[in-house]
């Protein structure tokens, strides 16, 4: 189902106003956990004024030690909830678990599937059988063509409204956090008919490496770009590493902006 050969034109979503996938990138920025609504607020203030339409936070962290921050859970979707009210902003967050789901379909716009959970069967199936739009994460050292079977898993339940996203892979190399497969992004565009994003924050885990792998990302035709950002990274509860501050989001924005109108 997900496949050209089954519909040859591209799948366009329409979140809050956002046509994704029918050419304009679109940016989905945000902390990578929720941490308190003063600092969702934050961030949420800084993507309203550069126009934005979507926003993106954890509420259900898959964190790899059971002792880092697990996320806010419920607390976190209501935080989310009232952050979307309040700037007009489309909320796109991780659901861990089919328990989860039907909870979660009151507070949140976009389901996001992360990579951990890509072959997670059962949890694809259920998010099929809901209407909420979904950004599946291609999983840690999945090939491209388990990354489509996992679309595939949702869209056979009757969801059609899927955005795949590239966000690195596992290999050898240790100077980034991933490998980003560019070249996945033409690989997917040619092979399914849905939306491709890149996140450039998981795949790199390098702030110096945000700009120069989104500009990429669009030239290579990727319908959207996913990046962190945090109002203080420093005391960040996940990835504190990596994410961008306010002016470094700014500054990010305005690059890409410009390099966008070059086309
Ligand atoms: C995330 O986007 O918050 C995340 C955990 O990413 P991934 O599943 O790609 O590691
Ligand atoms: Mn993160």
């Amino acid at each position: 189902l997900v496949s050209r050969k089954k519909k040859s034109e591209d799948t366009v979503i329409n979140i809050n106003g956002e046509q994704i996938g029918s050419g304009a990138p679109t940016f989905v920025f945000g902390p990578c956990s929720v941490e308190s609504y003063e600092q969702v607020a934050a961030v949420a203030a800084s993507l309203k004024e550069k126009g934005q339409k979507l926003i993106r936070g954890g509420a259900y962290k898959p964190r790899t030690s059971p002792y880092d921050f697990q996320g806010l859970g419920l607390e976190g979707l209501k935080i989310l909830k009232q952050i979307s009210q309040e700037y007009g902003l489309a909320v796109v967050t991780e659901i861990v678990t089919p328990a989860h789901i039907e909870e979660a379909l009151d507070y949140v716009d976009v389901i996001q599937i992360g990579a951990r959970n890509m072959q997670n069967f059962e949890l694809l199936k259920a998010v099929g059988e809901t209407n909420k739009p979904v950004l599946l994460k291609r999983g840690l050292a999945a090939t491209i063509d388990e990354f489509i079977h996992a679309a595939e898993y949702i869209m056979s339940k009757g969801n059609e409204n899927i955005m795949l996203c590239e966000r690195g892979i596992r290999t050898y190399e240790k100077a980034t956090r991933n490998t980003l497969d560019i070249s996945a992004v033409p690989i997917l565009k040619q092979e399914t008919h849905l939306p491709v994003f890149v996140d450039v924050t998981h795949s790199t885990g390098r702030r110096d490496l945000l700009l120069p792998c989104a500009k990429a990302a669009i030239a290579i035709g990727a319908d959207g770009v996913m990046a962190e950002v945090h109002p203080d990274p420093s005391v960040a509860l996940s990835d504190s590493q990596q994410q961008m501050d306010i002016p470094q989001f700014n500054a990010f924005y305005d690059e890409i902006q410009k390099f966008m109108k070059q086309y």
